[in-house]
Formats: structure tokens, sequence, C-alpha cells
């Protein structure tokens, strides 16, 4: 079978969700035997989002093979249930730094290099990939058309669907419908000059997909039809949902999918096999209990900083029955005196990962309280390296311990920085990052969370780690080194003895959580917070997270 190639672009404005409809199309061809991947590109100079602030652009995404990459390729292993890999993410700054490494090895000799054709070539040498195993290849072209940064984007895919003939790359151009709640109409306008605005740069776009809040008319459908060039089955709305897991099956009674195989003159005998999906939204929609998760972090204003740890709540949640609702906390608000303002009602405490000195404070107060009051607490990265360091000041009375991020000279540095990384002066890329090999000591918690295996794996984006030095000393006083690295002996897992379940992880158990495949540890967490404190579901008044 000859692959196939669908682009999806933005129009309008941004934030219209590009990468949930690229993630549910993939899904619904996915879920009827299709090989399917889905792969970003974004229009940014940075190599990759690692040295971004996460209130830039939402939380980093890291994937097995260790990129740090754009936060819709976590929607894209959610939706796919199937992991991703660096080329899945592509970036300008990638794009231009390969073709001027190439200009100084000499391989463009004699010509002049151009945004046009070497970096348009080297963007669709990027598209089209390596000999992949897939039979269909999602493009999300990030950043909204009319932007200057995308053009290069735009005219790359304009010559691909050129030469990859008709039948082989089809456009997917995803809009808004503004709705005037004063007249109550909804309008096409801008939906036309973006259709417009792609047409001058000589794409026709194949498919629209309409954002909007109101359901849309036949008569608005056969007016972007015929205002946009495209059949009126192939406008497809997509209205505003409770959960974004509920927008697959909104497309897919529309045809969506069928819309896309039939434009690749491809079966659509299959239909998709939708019912774990379904089972999922279901139980979803009918949670018995509802607890709330205090996430302790810094970055809690953009909630998209920590996406896949509130994906991987709701995953685990649902599994549970359970509603989970998320109290942010910000942890530059937490002092001593107003701990139990914020923790009286919850069921378990999160801290989340994180970088810098600033908050530090606020989380260390609340690893304390949740050790103190046997509260369910899950510490994520740098939530583990907080952990330590509290119970170093609190438990060991080591009062200035401290981590090396935070004081580079410091006397107690329980969390500290391994000879490698002490020489390294390039900041993007250099952490240590991706899956690494992780042994489970038997006997312990997460032993049995994880199914008695004595080896897992788990993606990492850190550049501290537990100091060694101080292993003896924890263990003895109670909290255990119970993930192990074998192959360099650094600490990944870290668990309170007595406690009813407190435990830090040194890796990101967040970014392995889909849909169809909840992460044990969250699975656990959400359930022994439930013990500790839930409520009937039913009487609670807050229906979404
Ligand atoms: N800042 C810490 C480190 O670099 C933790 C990073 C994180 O939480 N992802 O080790």
């Amino acid at each position: 079978m000859k692959k196939k190639y669908v682009f999806v672009t933005g129009g309008v404005t941004s934030s219209l969700g590009k990468g949930i409809i690229s993630a549910s199309l993939g899904m619904l061809l996915k879920s009827r035997g299709y090989k399917i991947t889905i792969q970003k590109l974004d229009p940014y100079f940075n190599i990759d989002p690692g040295t971004l602030n996460p209130y830039e652009h939402g939380e980093c995404f890291v994937t097995n093979d260790g990129a740090e990459t754009d936060l819709d390729l976590g929607h894209y292993e959610r939706f796919l249930d199937q992991t991703t890999t660096k080329d899945n993410n592509i970036t300008s700054g990638l794009i231009y730094k390969t073709v001027i490494d190439n200009e100084r090895k000499g391989y463009y000799l004699g010509k002049t290099v151009q945004v046009i054709p070497h970096i348009t070539n080297e963007i669709k040498k990027r598209i089209l990939g390596k000999s992949n195993p897939y039979d269909i290849v999602i493009t999300e072209i990030g950043g909204t058309v009319g932007d200057i940064e995308i053009l290069p984007y735009i005219e790359s895919v304009r010559q691909l669907k050129w030469e990859l003939g008709e039948n082989n790359g089809l456009v997917i151009h995803l809009t808004l419908l503004p709705y005037i709640s004063v007249t109550g109409e909804i309008k096409t306008k801008p939906t036309q000059h973006s259709v417009r605005n792609l047409m001058e740069n000589g794409i026709q776009a194949d498919i629209l997909v309409c954002r909007t809040e109101k359901h849309i008319s036949k008569n608005i459908r056969n007016k972007l039809a015929l205002f946009c060039n495209v059949k009126p089955e192939h406008v497809i709305e997509s209205i505003d949902t409770r959960i974004i897991y509920d927008i697959p099956c909104l497309l897919h009674r529309q045809n969506f999918d069928k819309v896309v195989l039939n434009h690749f003159n491809l079966s659509t005998i299959v239909s998709p096999n939708l019912k774990k999906w379904k089972n999922f939204i279901r139980k979803y929609k009918n949670p018995k209990y509802e607890i709330k998760i205090a996430l302790v972090g810094k970055y809690v204003s953009l909630h998209d900083s920590y996406k896949s740890i509130i994906e991987a709540l709701i995953h685990a949640g649902t599994k549970n029955e359970i509603h989970v609702r998320i109290k942010w906390i910000h942890s530059g608000a937490i002092n001593d005196k107003n701990m139990e303002e914020y923790f009286n009602d919850i069921s378990g405490i999160l801290i989340a990962p994180g970088f810098g000195n600033r908050g530090i404070e606020g989380k260390i107060l609340s690893a304390k309280y949740a050790r103190e009051k046997n509260i369910p607490f899950l510490g994520i990265c740098l939530g583990m390296q907080i952990a330590v360091i509290e119970f170093a000041k609190n438990v060991l009375k080591i009062q200035e311990a401290e981590s090396n991020e935070t004081n580079p000279y410091a006397s107690y540095p329980v969390i500290s920085l391994m000879k490698e990384q002490k020489n390294i002066i390039q900041k993007g890329g250099t952490m240590r990052l991706g899956n690494c090999k992780c042994s489970l000591m038997e006997g312990s918690k997460i032993f049995s969370i994880y199914g008695e295996k004595k080896e897992i794996f788990e993606r990492h984006r850190h550049r501290y780690e537990f100091n060694n030095i101080y292993l003896e000393d924890f263990s003895n006083a109670g909290m255990k080194p119970v993930g192990i690295n074998p192959e360099t002996g650094l600490v990944e897992a870290m668990e309170l003895d007595n406690h009813v379940f407190f435990l830090g992880v040194q890796f990101h158990p967040e970014y392995k959580s889909t849909v169809i495949t909840p992460h044990p540890l969250f699975t656990y967490f959400v359930q022994i917070s439930k013990n500790y404190k839930s409520f009937d579901y039913q009487k609670q008044n807050t229906p979404y997270v």
C-alpha cells in the first residue's frame, strides 16, 4: 500500500485543538486496523521545547528515546496508546540548524542556500520520514495560517500534495466559527478568509473541521462548502465538549474517518473498534466517588504545564470510578500558618516536577504535612527531591540539607549532581532524559503496585539525583530506596515505612499513562487517596475537573 499523508493546519486563531483533532483522527484510523503515526511541526527556533518555561508553551513531553517535545505528543500517545519518538516533533530551529550545518559541511557547494528549496526540502524530508512502517502519517503544522513563521511549512505541504498525487495527500483545516450571542448567529467569514489565505499559498483544504460552541445547521454547512470549495460532507463540526476524549466519537458520527479513507481510496469495510474507548467514556461520566488531590507546583495558573499529570489522574480515576478533582496549590502561597486551610479537605498530596528555587519552601512544608499526617503522597521528580530534603531536615535533623540545584555550594547536598552532569555547560537536551531501567525492591509497595515486576522502565527528565552518601542514613530512619537504576546505582524511588503511602519517584510516570492503559502508580495513588478521604460523587456539585 502506498503511504498516505494527512496534513492538519489551523486557521483563524491558535488554541483550537489541532493536536486533539489529529490525535482523534489517528485513534479512529488505528481502531480500523491502520498503522498510524502523528508528527508535530513547530515553527519556533528553539531546537526543542526543553528550554522553554511551561508558561510559554505548556508541559514539555518526554519520549522513550529521551526527546523533549511538544505537549501534543502526549495527546498522540494517550489517544493512540502507542509511543512516539524524537522524529515525531520537528521545530524550525532543528530544520534551520540542519541546513546551516550542512552548508558548512559543503553539501550545497556552489549554491545560494535559501528558504526555497533548502529549508522546504529539509521539511519535506522530515515529513516523509525514513522508511517507517506506517500506512498513514498525520502531520500537524503548529501555528496559524497567516503567521509569517509557518510559510515554509505551508509551502512544503503545497509541494508535497502536488508530488504525492491526488489520492495520497490530504489537508484538513481546523477553523473557528464564532457565535455572536446578541444576534444568535454563527459566523463563517473568518473561516472563509482563512481558507482563502491557504489558497493564496496554493493549498486547497480538503476537509474543514469547525470548532463551534453551537451545533451547525445544514445551511451553514452548505454555505461553507460553497465558499470554501469543499463538499458539504467534508465540513465537520467540532463542538465544545466536556472532555477531550468525547471528540473522536463525535467526529466519527459525522463520518470524519470515513471521508479521509475515501479520499485515499482506502477500505472502510472494517469499522472502528471503539469498545474500550466508549467504556472509558461511560465510566468517566458515571463516577461513584469524588476525591480531591492537592497538586502543589509553581506553574499552577497554567494547567497545561501539568497536562500529563492531569490526564494520568483522569485515566486512573476513571478506572476506579472516581472523579478526581484537582486542588491547584501554588507552592509560593503555602506557609506554616495556612497549611490547614489548604489541606483540610484533600484526599492526597502530589508534588509536581519543577525547576529552580522559587516555591521550594512551600513544597517542603507540603511534604512534611503529608508525612506527619499520614496523608497519601506522591512526589514526582522534583517532588521526590523535596520529600528527601524534608526528611533530611526534619527526621535526620540535618537542618542545612539542600539540593545543589538551590545551592551549588551546599554543605549537606542530599540532592546533588552526578559526575557527568558537573561538566555540562550547554543547557539544552543535556539532562538525564528518556527511558531508564529501574530495579524494584521486593516486598516494597512500589513492587506490588507494578505487579511484582523486578524491573521497570520509566522516563526521566532531570539533572539532579539523590546523593548516595546519605543512603544508609535514610534507609535506617525508614525512608527506603525501593527503586535503583541497576547500571548506575542512582536512586529512582524512595518509599516511607509506616505510612499509608508516601512515595517519591525520580522518574515521570505521567508520560506513560494512556486512556486504554492507565498507569499503575496513579491508579494506586488514586485508590489509596479514596480510602483516606472521599465523597459521594452524586452529592458533589462539581461535575468536571
Ligand atoms: N529540577 C530537578 C532536576 O533537574 C527536577 C526536575 C523535574 O522535576 N523534572 O533534577
